[in-house]
């Protein structure tokens, strides 16, 4: 039915299915209307490979809270938690007949959660990964295993809700362990709701935003799940081998796809968020008429100098970071429509569009809401919701962890050699090309003096703040090429 439609009426039908959702209902509820949604097939769970500008769209349509047409923070991060981490993960790495399963998925209306955070691992899940899914040759099953306390996933969305999870577990065949995997199984009975042995969940509390949607802290202890749960598009098991499928080997770049759509359509529902707050301030400050000195003109509230660059600011940097996430997912969804992974250059270039886009909108709607008054205290500004961008700076890999990345990349293209200890001091220009160069050649020379590993990396996080201004730097470049003008994020 979607397809039939042309693209204002799918727009008006997504409207129209949303209504009335959000606020600060139960769990419970806001995953019944989440149900409802999925039902309605206006956003197909394989529009993320079939239709990839749609799913974009769809999560800039629906994500900012309050604002638009979801409403509640929690359905937000739920939304894009199903369309995007569970069923993506299940698109991007299950083989034909687990992708097929997510047609009748859809119209059942099935909730699935994401689990691949675990307690100690935090911001670096993925790379630590303890739970285990081991391959038992006399059962003809895995047996998934949560070892320690602090390899319980957790935050895990949707998690007390869901009927289905997907779980990332290091794989191990006959003793030896092939890394991390994605497996798909039920969890929890439709009709009663009742988890499946073995498998336990604790709520997480009381959140400060976003209580909505229910996060869970989950274990598996002595659960046995059937060789088709192993997403088996990379990798199955095979005579009680573990076999390779295709050329592209499993790896932890593999499984981060749906963490790299996902920031991307993170990245920019929060620009678009930022946007609708300056769009109904900036009328309120429009036509907000202030008091001034007797003979001067009285200006509106938007003309005070300080509020007036503040909306200059905005608006020079939403839209710069709209260009520039708008260029980006051109390039991603070129690979998602034939399911190719992304290059290292694109990898970095969405971790640019994920930090710069959430924290210049946290940066942004912080510095209104502390200027503009009575007005921010009121309901209709919307304002209630900028918490929500707190979840967008955590969610689908960590900014700090994404900016060390993009630092230590940087540095690997800065050999020594292309530098000589003389002594002298070296001279910078001015230009932003020159900083960043100098930046690095200040790592570089620091660097320099490492012992050894660990000695280097005591010196990187000691000298924090240079590696932070160098990523800085890598990313207000990649902004400013792709839209073709001066690098203005850190100008302004
Ligand atoms: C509302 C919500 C929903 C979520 N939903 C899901 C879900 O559905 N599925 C899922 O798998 N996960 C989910 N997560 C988990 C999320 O993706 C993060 O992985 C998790 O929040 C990390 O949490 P932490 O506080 O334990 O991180 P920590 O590891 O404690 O890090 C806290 C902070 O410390 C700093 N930090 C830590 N280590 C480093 C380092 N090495 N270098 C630099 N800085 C560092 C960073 O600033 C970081 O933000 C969710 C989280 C939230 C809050």
């Amino acid at each position: 039915m979607a397809e039939k439609l042309s693209h204002e009426q799918w727009v008006e039908a997504l409207l129209e299915a949303t209504k009335g959702f959000g606020g600060d209902i139960p769990p419970v509820q806001r995953a019944e209307q989440l149900r409802g949604l999925i039902k309605t097939g206006l956003l197909k769970f394989t529009d993320l490979r079939d239709n990839p500008e749609r799913f974009f769209e769809a999560h800039r349509i629906l994500l900012s809270p309050g604002i638009n047409a979801l409403g509640g923070e929690g359905m937000s991060v739920a939304f894009t938690v199903s369309f995007n981490l569970w069923a993506g993960s299940i698109l991007g790495l299950g083989g034909p007949s687990q992708v097929a399963a997510l047609d009748d998925m859809q119209k059942a209306g099935t909730l699935g959660c994401f689990c691949l955070t675990e307690k100690y691992a935090g911001v670096n899940s993925g790379l630590v990964v303890q739970t285990t899914a081991t391959w038992i040759p006399e059962r003809q099953q895995f047996l998934l295993d949560t070892p320690n306390d602090g390899a319980k996933k957790n935050w895990i969305s949707q998690g007390l809700t869901a009927t289905s999870a997907v779980v990332i577990a290091n794989l191990i065949v006959n003793g030896k362990s092939h890394g991390p995997h994605g497996f798909v199984m039920k969890i929890r009975d439709n009709e009663t709701g009742d988890l499946v042995q073995g498998v336990t969940m604790e709520d997480m509390g009381l959140k400060t935003c976003a209580n909505d949607l229910d996060n869970a802290a989950v274990s598996f202890k002595d659960v046995y799940v059937d060789r088709s749960a192993l997403l088996n598009r990379y990798a199955d098991i095979q005579d009680d081998k573990y076999v390779q499928t295709t050329e592209t080997k499993m790896r932890l770049e593999v499984i981060g796809q749906r963490l790299l759509t996902g920031r991307l359509a993170i990245a920019e529902a929060s620009v678009e968020f930022a946007r609708r707050i300056f769009e109904r301030a900036r009328k309120y400050a429009d036509d907000k008429i202030c008091w001034a000195p007797k003979g001067l003109p009285q200006p509106r509230l938007s003309e005070i100098p300080h509020i007036a660059a503040i909306f200059a600011e905005a608006d020079a940097k939403l839209d710069a970071l709209a260009s520039y996430n708008a260029k980006v997912e051109s390039r991603l969804c070129t690979l998602l429509r034939e399911t190719a992974i992304p290059d290292a250059d694109l990898v970095e270039c969405i971790a640019v569009s994920k930090v710069k886009s959430v924290w210049t909108a946290i940066d942004l709607t912080d510095k209104l809401k502390r200027e503009l008054g009575s007005y921010s205290l009121m309901a209709e500004s919307g304002m209630q919701s900028i918490p929500w961008l707190l979840c967008c700076s955590f969610a689908e890999g960590d900014g700090r962890i994404l900016l060390q990345k993009i630092a230590r990349d940087s540095m690997k293209s800065f050999k020594k050699s292309t530098w000589k200890e003389t002594g002298k001091e070296i001279i910078f220009g001015s230009s932003p090309e020159q900083q960043e160069m100098k930046l690095r050649f200040q790592l570089s020379r620091v660097l320099s003096s490492a012992t050894s590993p660990a000695d280097a990396a005591r010196l990187w996080n000691e000298n924090y703040e240079l590696v932070y201004a160098l990523a800085d730097a890598v990313c207000d470049r990649h902004v400013a090429e792709a839209i073709g003008e001066d690098r203005i994020l850190s100008k302004l």
